[in-house]
């Protein structure tokens, strides 16, 4: 949205609505200043601040339904955006002269006076690529972002079976309130008193995930799964400084771990230290017991993902949470992977002390392209004291510790969408939901056998929500991992996760929002694809799977010299001629693309 903001608007626009906006801030501080008052900022863009009674000026504005921000008895500040029009300038300034006793003065005309100062304007051009100077009609924006849409291999074309991401359904139901201005204009530092419907939905959304988890409480501050590691870690710390344990800092983390876990841990002042994994996948017990009882003065949390990104449900759960306990130390769960809990066990159960849910993961929010985040943490009875607070909002417990992030309830517009989801399913369908989330994972693990193996498997041959496909031994035909997430795009499929949480694997999560009918065509390709990789050589890179994607540039050039037909590249099954999806790129080298910086704009001497 920022991105296409820039797009529509162009430099020019932008410029427009930055200038409309301090001309409307400057001339409302010349009128103020008419009626006596102080306004104290010399240089400002949008923001005035004038030193006042603020309790009286505060009184007059709620009679006239205008907030303005107080942060002391002796300053009331203010902001303008471009929405704000000539109208609304002269009902504040009707407040100030009101509270000065004097007759208003109407403004009808906004003046181009500036008050920034020359030293901070900007003299250089900005947004100077053809993309922010060429749409600049609304049917012109919409072809745009329609043409970016048409590459982008999204859920309106296929299942996305990313596995520890958990790409759901966002229900169109769920998503409606988003775009109510009353849920979408609420500022997150309105008064409370103002607010009232949110602070229903956000408590009943706390006391569902509450009852979710098996915990005590939840605060839905921070704004991603990785934030909320950082926050539950925060507080566990605060839980051990409480008690005089001030040396408790050494984080375990078994090596099957998501990668945020460490760096949580670090930026929480933690050291990490990894425990192994068996062979079998799960966490090797009596080594983490092992370097428990060896850390056991300085232990101060264990990180533990249930299921694990191996897709199984480790049986060993409570030994290993209880192991922590005895030697002093907390359980942090990461709460990714709770599609395959919610309604069947939780992390309470599990002996866990707090967790982070990821609301755009389990929860519905959609996060492909970056959606925005809801990593809610909730916590034991233990830890609730410690639940972050918020300088102006009385939030969290009685002794939170400091804000995680600036809004009180962070990302509180999505928790909509999961409040929506959780309502609508009620307890039945949010079980139930659990149920075939593992049943359609078993499904495929079962349908692909014989052509597909599975990393790993639970005691009893399942896998839980997802599952690892081993695709290394492909390699003595010349087949890499990569090579099938690229076919599948000839098949009309998004690649599932590639590499994580073992490299040259493939992790699968269908989750339950797919009909088996779905499920079945993603099946039959990947089925064809270990068709295709049979057929390949070692010796001879020139195959079906090397060459993948084929764009629609290279199945209609005049020259064809690829040992096998247009169609077998193009249409591999029946099912892909029905809705083919073209991809607008052949191969670029991914993991060299990581590692070197490649610039795509003007060469450096342009700027000199
Ligand atoms: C996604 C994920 C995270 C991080 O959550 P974000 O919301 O992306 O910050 C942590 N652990 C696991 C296992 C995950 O899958």
């Amino acid at each position: 949205m920022a991105g296409m903001y820039a797009v529509y608007h162009g430099p020019k626009g932008l410029k427009y609505i930055a200038d409309k906006v301090h001309h409307a801030t400057s001339t409302l501080a010349d009128a103020l200043t008419k009626l006596g008052f102080n306004q104290v900022n010399t240089s400002y863009f949008d923001t005035l601040q004038i030193k006042t009674d603020s309790k009286k000026i505060k009184k007059i504005a709620k009679k006239n339904k205008i907030n303005f921000f107080y942060p002391d008895n002796k300053t009331v500040t203010l902001s303008i955006n471009e929405t704000t029009s000539l109208g609304d300038l002269n009902k504040i300034i009707a407040v100030f002269a009101e509270a000065a006793k004097k007759k208003t003065l109407i403004i009808s005309t906004v003046s181009e006076s500036n008050k920034i100062s020359e030293s901070l304007k900007r003299t250089t051009d900005f947004l100077t690529l053809d993309v922010f100077n060429t749409y600049h009609s609304e049917t012109e924006l919409m072809r745009y972002i329609k043409s970016l849409e048409r590459k982008d291999l999204s859920l309106n074309q296929s299942m996305i079976s990313l596995g520890s991401c958990t790409m759901k359904l966002n229900a169109a139901a769920e998503m409606l309130p988003l775009s109510w201005s009353k849920w979408g204009n609420v500022h997150p530092f309105v008064p409370m008193k103002q607010a009232q419907g949110y602070l229903t939905v956000l408590k009943e959304l706390e006391n569902q995930l509450t009852e979710i988890t098996g915990f005590a409480a939840t605060s839905l501050q921070p704004n991603s799964g990785a934030q909320g590691e950082y926050a539950g870690l925060m507080v566990i710390k605060a839980y051990h400084e409480s008690r005089g344990d001030h040396n408790r800092n050494i984080c375990l983390i078994p090596s099957s771990a998501h990668g945020t876990n460490p760096a949580s841990a670090v930026m929480a002042g933690m050291t990490v230290v990894v425990t192994k994994s068996t062979a079998e996948g799960n966490i090797d017990v009596d080594d983490l017991r092992e370097k428990a009882e060896l850390h056991k003065d300085n232990l101060s949390a264990l990180m533990v993902t249930y299921p694990s990104t191996h897709g199984v449900y480790e049986s060993a759960i409570r030994e290993i949470t209880q192991i922590i306990h005895d030697n002093g130390g907390q359980v942090y769960m990461d709460g990714a992977n709770m599609n395959a809990q919610v309604g069947l066990t939780n992390p309470g159960r599990i002996g866990a002390d707090v967790c982070h849910l990821n609301l755009h993961k389990t929860f519905a929010i959609p996060h492909g392209g970056g959606g925005p985040g809801v990593g809610p943490i909730c916590v034991a009875k233990q830890l609730v004291p410690f639940l972050p607070g918020n300088p102006l909002v009385k939030i969290g417990g009685d002794k939170a510790i400091t804000a995680i992030s600036a809004a009180p309830y962070g990302s509180a517009l999505a928790c909509l969408i999961s409040y929506g989801y959780i309502k609508m399913l009620g307890e039945q369908g949010l079980t139930k939901a659990t149920e075939m989330a593992i049943l359609n994972a078993n499904y495929i693990k079962q349908r692909l056998q014989g052509s597909f193996d599975t990393l790993y498997s639970g005691e009893r041959g399942r896998a839980a929500h997802e599952m690892i496909v081993d695709c290394r031994a492909f390699k003595a035909n010349g087949i890499e991992v990569t090579d099938i997430a690229k076919r599948l795009m000839d098949y009309g499929f998004h690649a599932p996760t590639v590499s994580f949480p073992v490299a040259g694997t493939l992790m699968i999560e269908p989750t339950e929002s797919e009909s088996k009918q779905e499920i079945d065509r993603f099946c039959d390709a990947m089925i064809s694809i270990k068709k295709e990789i049979d057929q390949a050589s070692k010796d001879d890179n020139n195959n079906v799977l090397k060459n993948a994607p084929h764009t629609l540039d290279v199945v209609t050039s005049s020259n064809w010299d690829f040992p096998y037909s247009r169609e077998e590249a193009a249409y591999p099954l029946d099912y892909v001629k029905l809705n083919k999806f073209w991809p607008s790129v052949r191969r670029v080298d991914d993991a060299y693309g990581d590692r070197n910086l490649i610039c795509t704009c003007a060469p450096i001497e342009d700027y000199m």
